[in-house]
């Protein structure tokens, strides 16, 4: 019998444990355990309800176009239960100089396409209008060298763009600032884009026609959500694997090359393995490996983290009545304020909060804000209320509050992100019984952590001799 360890359960650690139950349950001689630290699974995946109202903890969503999220919910029988985004409520809001200016219609991942909308909106100065005209002649770039997103931006339509648009967009998704942030690692489309057509602009409308002549599928929406939350998607994972596989509770201290195999610390314990998925933070994964590899320990150890806290704010009918439409705001840290972003929940997606309910999710944190960690849940709560009032002139108090503070939980992808995984990746090929998963390496969303935890699965199958035997899914409880 073949032993392959797990450390870490979240999405990542429970999509690998998924695809390994398959390969065991089609007849694989395989025993596996999934590690935890904390007291339960899911990692960041986190659903709360209260009276009526669905409080996600971490992501409330998935990017409906990538995927492995939605594949997994179909494998997991949740196919009836996804709930795609009120796209057409979809408009979002920036704050600029402390009013909130809807994006206009036809941006598309940063880059103007539709003239009229753009021209008409006060988002941008006329000299940030005159830039996006020239951009349209813009020369493709020969160069394969990585930079900032803000770089590529900013020699594109201008610092107004950046500071005014990138910034508060990827400080939305990432925690993190459009000056750091590798443009090759989070926008490879528009790398691609600018290298063939030169002007983003052009190169945005032709693939727009194109998938237009090839694809008269109705558009599919941007988002999708669970109707009872994404906890629906870790129970039901749970569901198809034998308790005695789950390790709650135990944090793992090393992991240490053993003969042919690998041994894994739990302080007073330790077992044997012949395989390893490490798929907890890379900051953790760093110090696990740093005895059995110093380089690779090293290389993890530089893949930064920020941290943020989201705080689920509930409001009576009025306040329901009286908020503007669309998704939410985001704030450009131009504007001085603690909330990077806010989303309207009730108006996102359908089944959050009963018809007389507002719901509303404020992001604080990120890379600037850390500092907000060591204040109390109501001094937290009280800079959400107030910076609502300030920036939307929201002021009723919320009926009910609740927070919850994720530390160093996402992941950075720096300038020359893509070169450290290359390293990382030589530094693992002499080391095929051991794979990664996790956020910190080819995509921060859920479904790219789907996709490690299940490629890393794979991985360890194929070297072990056990890749052939897969059930087509894992349907009956254990
Ligand atoms: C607030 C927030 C909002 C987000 N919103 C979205 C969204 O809307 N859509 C989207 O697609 N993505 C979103 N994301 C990103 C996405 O949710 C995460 O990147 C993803 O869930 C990370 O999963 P993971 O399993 O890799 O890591 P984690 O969820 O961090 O899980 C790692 C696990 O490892 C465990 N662990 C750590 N050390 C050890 C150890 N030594 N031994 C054993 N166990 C250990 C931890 O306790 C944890 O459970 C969001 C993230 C956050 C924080």
């Amino acid at each position: 019998m073949l032993r392959i360890a797990i450390i870490g359960g979240g999405i990542s650690g429970l999509s690998a444990a998924f695809t390994l139950e398959k390969s065991r349950r089609g007849g694989a001689l395989l025993d596996y355990v999934l590690y935890e630290s904390g007291p339960r699974l899911g990692g960041v995946l986190l659903t709360e309800r209260s009276n009526g109202c669905i409080f996600e903890a971490g992501p409330d969503s998935f990017l409906t176009e990538k995927p492995w999220a939605r594949e997994l919910c179909r494998e997991l029988g949740l196919e009836d239960q996804l709930v795609p985004s009120n796209d057409a409520e979809r408009k979002t809001y920036i704050l600029k100089k402390g009013r909130l200016v809807e994006i206009p219609d036809g941006l598309l991942f940063l880059v103007p396409t539709k003239i009229l909308p753009t021209l008409w909106s006060p988002l941008f100065s006329a000299r940030t209008k005159l830039r996006m005209a020239l951009e349209w002649f813009h020369p493709p770039r020969k160069s394969s060298q990585d930079e900032s997103v803000a770089a590529m931006v900013e020699r594109h339509y201008g610092r107004e763009m950046v500071d005014g648009l990138a910034d508060p967009l990827l400080s939305g998704v990432y925690g993190g600032e459009a000056s750091q942030l590798s443009v090759q690692a989070v926008l490879p489309r528009l790398v691609e884009m600018e290298a063939t057509y030169g002007s983003l602009g052009r190169a945005m409308l032709a693939a727009r026609k194109q998938a237009a002549s090839a694809n008269r599928r109705p558009a599919r929406p941007l988002f999708t959500a669970l109707k009872e939350g994404m906890q629906q998607m870790v129970d039901a994972v749970l569901s198809r694997l034998p308790p005695t596989s789950l390790r709650l509770r135990t944090e793992v201290q090393a992991v240490e090359r053993q003969d042919a195999g690998w041994m894994v610390s739990t302080p007073p314990r330790s077992e044997q393995f012949d395989g390893v998925i490490v798929a907890t933070p890379a900051p953790v994964a760093a110090g696990l490996l740093r005895g059995t590899s110093a380089p690779l320990g090293e290389e993890l150890l530089g893949i930064p983290y920020t941290s943020s806290i989201t705080v689920n704010l509930v409001y009576d009918q009025a306040v329901r009545t009286w908020l503007p439409p669309g998704f939410g705001f985001l704030v450009p840290a131009s504007e001085g304020r603690r909330i990077l972003a806010a989303t309207f929940v009730h108006n996102k997606f359908p089944y959050r909060a009963p018809e007389d309910r507002a719901l509303l999710r404020c992001f604080i944190g990120g890379a600037r804000n850390e500092i907000l960690f060591a204040l109390s849940d109501e001094e937290i709560v009280e800079i959400a209320s107030q910076e609502l009032e300030q920036i939307m002139g929201l002021r009723a108090d919320p009926l009910s509050a609740r927070l919850y503070r994720w530390k160093s939980a996402m992941a950075q992808y720096g300038v020359s992100h893509l070169e450290r995984l290359a390293r990382i990746d030589n530094l693992l090929s002499p080391l095929p019984s051991l794979a990664l998963a996790g956020n910190a390496y080819r995509g921060i969303g859920v479904p790219d952590c789907i996709r490690t935890g299940h490629e890393a699965a794979r991985k360890l199958l194929s070297f072990l001799g056990l890749a052939a035997k897969t059930a087509p899914a894992a349907t009956d409880a254990p």
